[in-house]
């Protein structure tokens, strides 16, 4: 199979993670961020900053290869309001995938797509090109993330092939092999 670039479709895709809590959600938040990375994303942007969560963000992309760029401590939505191109909301309220991602998908636009936490400001709701649900039925940032950009790729991010990776994995039946890449 052959390898899939996602900068050849869409030159900046970006995931804004609103209203971290370091206190509560290291876990889902790091979480976010290599669902980001793994689907195709070539941008992360946290409100809050973390160390824990860039740390292991940085870890994940020394050892498995790709390059991202990180940015924290940003207001969300002066970043959204001023983000150059598609801003896509993900929220159980939005209307479902299905009726918009060929919209979405057809532009070469930059995109930048909003998870919340808890409540998201209605301001966001407003501002957003587009408000769009992964079924309208509570789930979770993490698989709404996944889906959304499983269908912007139509699947091709699994022949994502990222470069300076140290360590790569052969898929096998059973057990793990993984070997080390040289140079
Ligand atoms: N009331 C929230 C909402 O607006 O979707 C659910 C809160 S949920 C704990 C946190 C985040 O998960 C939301 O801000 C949204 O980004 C995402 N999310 C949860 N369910 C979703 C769905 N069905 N479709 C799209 N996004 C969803």
């Amino acid at each position: 199979m052959s390898a899939f670039n996602p900068s050849e479709l869409y030159h900046k895709v970006y995931v804004l993670r609103l209203g971290h809590r370091p206190s509560r959600d290291k876990r889902v938040t790091t979480h976010v961020a290599l669902v980001a990375r793994a689907f195709g994303a070539n941008g992360f942007v946290l409100e809050t900053c973390d160390d824990k969560v860039l740390g292991s963000l940085h870890k994940v992309l020394k050892m498995w290869g790709g390059k991202m760029h990180i940015e924290c401590g940003v207001d969300g939505l002066k970043y959204a309001s001023s983000w150059d191109g598609d801003t896509i909301h993900l929220t159980m309220y939005g209307i479902p995938v299905e009726r918009v991602i060929e919209n979405i998908a057809s532009s070469p636009k930059p995109k930048l797509v909003v998870v919340g936490s808890e409540r998201v400001r209605r301001e966001f709701y407003e501002i957003a090109q587009y408000n769009v649900a992964i079924g309208n039925q509570p789930h979770s940032e993490v698989s709404a993330l996944a889906i959304f950009l499983d269908r912007l790729y139509r699947g091709q991010w699994s022949s994502i092939r990222y470069e300076n990776a140290r360590l790569r994995i052969v898929p096998s039946e059973r057990g793990k092999r993984v070997v080390r890449v040289d140079g």
